[in-house]
């Protein structure tokens, strides 16, 4: 937590608005909404939620293909299947692991032979970074296919000048407990369409028709954010500049004090944006003799947590019947491969320089670099 939220929690329980209603509710969308710099935004009970809520939007049908990243959480693609699409797998390209504009050309070209386009293209901001949205506009222009924005992990991160998640129709954010601000768990849906947020805001309160009585004419969710928890993210949107500055130091501190060493790599960043820095990410060389587990295993040993980088959807056992589409033409995929090489280190805004410092020297000596 940051300080400032019970502030807004007591105002909650002072006036005694508990409910998924209220104040704290309006004025966090609305702060939201102004600090991306969009038109409007839902607080909902999830990330997740806002994904499902998004492609509701799109007016999603069984069977419908949507094309999305391979290279994410499992909670990108999770709300296509509750819907009876049929996620599209897209590789990543090699300079930030972000959405390979040349495999989604690949999937289009495809998809459009066999007279099949998709309803959306789900492009996920992965660790803090901004996909090269402009690539990916042109592409989906030209098939007039709308974009969905996975900012999950990227809310703060910009595109030449553009905020992560408000550049394609729709955008998500996620209030997670891992995120760069959390209200515990929930999440935001965000659009300049605000008929359709209007749309987002009836389906996730139980699709209650105007009515005395309880008037149901279509199938509802029970996905709106508390106005307790809306408290929490209201205090923590005032420690979001800082935290950005805070994560950015941190991967800066990796990058100095690991930069001696041949076999590793600090994700790249990439200069047509800023990066929210949420997690930093670093990859072994192909021809490293230690590999990541060995890395994580003596980070465990001294009860530090590190994990390796998200395992691709299309190899995950419940995704695996659907179609994959790699950015190179042959050999390992660039997802699959960033999965055998990458790893996500410590990057808590609250780990002190000397934390960090112990993180560094285990993985230093690893090498048998010392400090
Ligand atoms: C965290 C995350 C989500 C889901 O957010 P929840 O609020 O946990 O439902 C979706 N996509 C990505 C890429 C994420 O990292």
């Amino acid at each position: 937590m940051g300080g400032h939220e019970m502030r807004f929690i007591e105002e909650a329980f002072d006036t005694n608005w508990i409910a998924p209603l209220g104040p704290n509710v309006e004025n966090f969308e609305k702060e939201v909404a102004d600090y991306v710099g969009i038109d409007g935004a839902v607080a909902l009970s999830s990330g997740t939620a806002a994904i499902h809520m998004a492609l509701k939007l799109i007016g999603i049908e069984p069977g419908d293909l949507i094309f999305c990243s391979s290279l994410t959480f499992a909670a990108t693609c999770n709300p296509i299947v509750y819907e009876g699409g049929k996620p599209v797998f897209i590789d990543s390209e090699p300079q930030n692991m972000n959405m390979s504009p040349k495999a989604l050309e690949k999937a289009f070209k495809y998809y459009q032979g066999k007279g099949q386009l998709p309803k959306a293209v789900l492009v996920v901001h992965l660790y803090g970074q901004v996909a090269d949205m402009d690539a990916i506009e042109e592409i989906c222009n030209k098939y007039q296919v709308p974009i969905i924005e996975d900012a999950a992990e990227a809310l703060g991160a910009t595109y030449k000048g553009r905020y992560a998640g408000t550049m394609g129709d729709y955008g998500i954010f996620s209030f997670n407990g891992n995120k760069i601000i959390t209200t515990s768990g929930g999440g935001m849906l965000v659009s300049r369409n605000k008929e359709a947020l209007k749309k987002a805001l009836f389906w996730s309160t139980q699709s209650r028709d105007k009515a005395r009585h309880y008037e149901h004419s279509e199938l509802g969710f029970n996905y709106r954010m508390s106005n307790v928890l809306a408290g929490i993210g209201r205090g923590q949107l005032l420690v979001l500049k800082e935290r950005l500055e805070k994560k950015k130091k941190i991967f800066e501190t990796y990058q100095w004090a690991l930069a001696g060493i041949e076999d590793i790599e600090m994700a790249k960043i990439c200069d047509y944006g800023e990066s929210n820095y949420w997690l930093s990410t670093m990859f072994l060389k192909q021809d490293s003799t230690i590999n990541v587990i060995d890395i994580i295993e003596a980070l465990e040993k001294e009860n530090i947590e590190a994990r390796p980088i998200w395992k691709p959807m299309h190899n995950q056992p419940f995704f695996e019947e659907y179609r994959f589409f790699s950015h190179n033409e042959v050999g390992i995929s660039v997802s699959e491969e960033a999965f055998e090489r990458g790893i996500c280190l410590p990057s808590d805004t609250k780990m002190t320089i000397e934390e960090q410092m112990r993180v560094i020297s285990i993985i230093r000596n690893l090498f048998a670099y010392g400090m």
